[in-house]
């Protein structure tokens, strides 16, 4: 069994083509970004989509070596996202299942973030803590469901340290630089560290750094933001662990990518005698996979999306969908 999956829930357009055994067969994407790095702006992100969306495909088609006769089915991020850039995904999707004949199934694009790092790291039953730009949550199955144990409830860490980055001329991503500069900084910068409950937030540290800047060293100040907000993710990692008795922490989306994060995530882990996993990098950032590989467990368990409920859902939640498959 074969699915081609569509991501394009911000500024990726990608899609992946996967077998049954998770197979990478092709992982082709490509990204908008803005020149003058001001962030994403949803209708220029679409109209690049739109733009790419049949080159991408091609190449994705020829890479897997595959033809539409041996493709199964078409998956695509129904939600969360942003709505002018998940409708391009939609609607590629809708017609490639109408022309080609196959079964379309809408996925939620956080769950795919999970299945796909479950599968290629192994972990069974991990906390998940899904850090990326728009997304920040730490989630559990619990009862047939991945439970949000606690989630930003202002900004996703990825947009706070870009935000940051810019306001420091970086450039986008900023991300890769200030990991860089995380590890020269010497001194610690008390700054607003907001937990509430299981809950994190994210501006009024960003709002606090800001005002630090030229006042402080760069790099003591990146260092500083950085130890304060991964503090806080790993904190409510570490009690949504100790809440349920998991012993596995996946940590997965853009900012995993950060060596500072994950350097914070493997020692509590130690600590706590669980193991720690993160995904290939490929799979980490948004791309085509995720969902290629989503859509098929789906599938195979029996779930597919009839045409008149494929609209998108950009405010998707992770804990609305019942899970089904193992
Ligand atoms: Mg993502």
């Amino acid at each position: 069994m074969i699915c081609l999956g569509i991501e394009s829930t911000a500024h990726t357009f990608g899609i992946g083509i996967v077998n049954e055994k998770c197979k990478i067969l092709a992982n082709e994407k490509i990204s908008y970004v803005k020149k003058d790095s001001v962030g994403i702006h949803p209708r220029e992100a679409a109209d690049f989509h739109y733009k790419n969306a049949k080159k991408v495909i091609q190449n994705a088609l020829e890479k897997a070596d595959v033809s539409w006769k041996e493709i199964d089915l078409v998956a695509f991020s129904q939600g969360p996202g942003l709505g002018n850039c998940l409708r391009v995904g939609a609607v590629t999707a809708r017609t490639l299942s109408l022309i080609h004949n196959k079964p379309l199934v809408g996925v939620n694009h956080c769950i795919a973030h999970i299945e796909i790092g479950r599968k290629l790291t192994k972990a069974k039953d991990p906390i998940t803590c899904y850090a990326s730009g728009a997304n920040t949550q730490i989630i559990g199955l619990e009862q047939g469901r991945y439970r949000v144990f606690g989630e930003t409830i202002d900004i996703g860490i990825g947009n706070f340290l870009d935000v940051f980055g810019r306001e420091i001329h970086l450039g986008f991503p900023a991300g890769p630089k200030m990991d860089e500069m995380y590890f020269t900084g010497k001194k610690f910068i008390e700054l607003p560290y907001t937990v509430k409950g299981m809950d994190l937030a994210f501006s009024g540290l960003l709002t606090a750094g800001k005002q630090k800047i030229k006042k402080e060293n760069e790099k003591d100040l990146v260092y500083s933001l950085m130890h304060t907000a991964f503090s806080m993710l790993t904190e409510v990692s570490e009690r949504a662990m100790a809440h349920t008795g998991k012993k596995e922490l996946l940590l997965t989306g853009g900012v995993a990518s950060s060596n500072a994060l994950r350097k914070m995530m493997k020692e509590m882990c130690k600590q706590r005698k669980a193991k720690f996993f993160v995904p290939p990098r490929e799979v980490c950032v948004d791309n085509g996979t995720q969902i290629s590989w989503l859509g098929l467990l789906m599938f195979k368990n029996g779930i597919t999306t009839k045409l008149s409920e494929s609209q998108i859902r950009p405010k998707e939640r992770t804990d609305q969908i019942q899970i089904t498959w193992t």
